[in-house]
């Protein structure tokens, strides 16, 4: 199954996909990850992201759509992929299109998390995340067992240096100005599947699980 995961940033999209990904049996693909991976690795590539990720604007098309087009034509995306944060604008989306006809991979459906705007703010600047695994918590909303120290791997919890009010409030504006217009694009393909993101995390996998599951 080859699925988007889309939403404003702290909808949950990687909240979800941590879970989903295991029980559908496909891949993760984070472009936000990719990145931050490639800001750890200090690539020349993760450099330039950072420029731009650091103030809370996006990384200039030219650079996702490269590396998510090497990343989806890799072989353990055979048995599917869940592709989150990825496309952000509708060139992206445009040159996706391409890429999977190039690559004769369908889409199965796109995974629209819808929140309350006034709910994004608290969601991102509480978020901590796991050095090791990647996993989202949240200081008050969903917090780890012991406190700073990751459920399932033990690793140390962090807070991203995106995470502030006023790199959240440019990223919200870029969200509104590039990528809400993505979702009259898939309604339009009829991939679109709405799943309310106020509400409980198990609650939104579930509403998840029913729309995808085989
Ligand atoms: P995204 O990947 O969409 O930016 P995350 O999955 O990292 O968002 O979630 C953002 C923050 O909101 C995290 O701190 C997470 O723990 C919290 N969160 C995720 N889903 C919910 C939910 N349904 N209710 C309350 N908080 C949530
Ligand atoms: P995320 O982890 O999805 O919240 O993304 C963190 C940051 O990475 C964003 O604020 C952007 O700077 C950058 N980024 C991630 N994905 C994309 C994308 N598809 N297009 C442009 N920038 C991106």
């Amino acid at each position: 199954m080859n699925l988007l995961i889309m939403g404003p940033p702290g909808a949950g999209k990687g909240t979800q996909a941590e879970v989903l990904v295991k029980e559908l049996g496909i891949v993760h693909i984070s472009t936000g990850d990719m990145f931050r991976n490639a800001i750890k690795d200090g690539t020349e590539m993760g450099m330039k992201a950072k420029e731009y990720m650091d103030k809370g604007e996006l990384v200039p098309d030219e650079v996702v759509i490269g590396m998510v087009k090497e990343r989806i034509g890799f072989a353990d995306c055979e048995n599917g992929f869940l592709l989150d944060g990825f496309p952000r604008t509708v060139e992206q989306a445009q040159a996706l299109d391409v890429s999977l006809e190039e690559l004769n991979i369908k889409l199965d459906g796109v995974i629209n998390i819808v929140v309350p705007e006034e709910k994004l703010m608290a969601r991102l600047t509480g978020r901590r995340v796991c050095k090791g695994c990647g996993a989202s918590y949240h200081v008050i909303f969903n917090p780890p067992k012991t406190e700073a120290v990751c459920n399932s791997c033990r690793g140390e919890l962090y807070q991203r240096s995106d995470d502030n009010e006023e790199s959240v409030g440019t990223r919200l504006r870029a969200y509104q100005d590039k990528t809400q217009p993505l979702i009259e694009y898939y309604k339009k393909k009829g991939y679109l599947v709405n799943v309310d993101g106020d509400q409980d995390i198990d609650l939104v996998l579930k509403s998840i699980l029913e729309a995808f599951a085989k």
